[in-house]
This record gives C-alpha cells, sequence and structure tokens, in this order.
C-alpha cells in the first residue's frame, strides 16, 4: 500500500535533510535518499516509515 499522499513531501533524510523517494526493496519497501553521496534506504515495516540511520541499508 502506497504512502499516504503528502507524506513524502514532509519526509527528509536524517543523515542529510535530502528529500526522500519511496522504491521496492529487498525485504520491503524503502524511502531512499535522493541525497548526492548518501542514498541511504529506509526501511518501511508495517507502513511505518523507519528514518533511523542505524536501520537503513547502505547502498551496494
Ligand atoms: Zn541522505
Amino acid at each position: 500500500m502506497p504512502l499516504e499522499a503528502g507524506l513524502l513531501d514532509i519526509l527528509a533524510c536524517p543523515a542529510c535533510h535530502a528529500p526522500l523517494r519511496e522504491e521496492q526493496g529487498p525485504d520491503t519497501p524503502e524511502l531512499v535518499c535522493t541525497g548526492e553521496g548518501c542514498g541511504l534506504a529506509y526501511p518501511i515495516r508495517d507502513d511505518i516509515p523507519v528514518l533511523l540511520v542505524d536501520e537503513a541499508r547502505r547502498p551496494a
């Protein structure tokens, strides 16, 4: 189920404050940072984005 419209507009990467975009990750949907040189992917678990750097997947 897609995130509520408008929610993405107010979410930002906690590491670099760049906007996020929703993508399907290997295990869960993810919010992927669009910041150059950052690109952390935050998991969405049970429709709740987990915006914690410690929980984020690093880009390959
Ligand atoms: Zn970032």
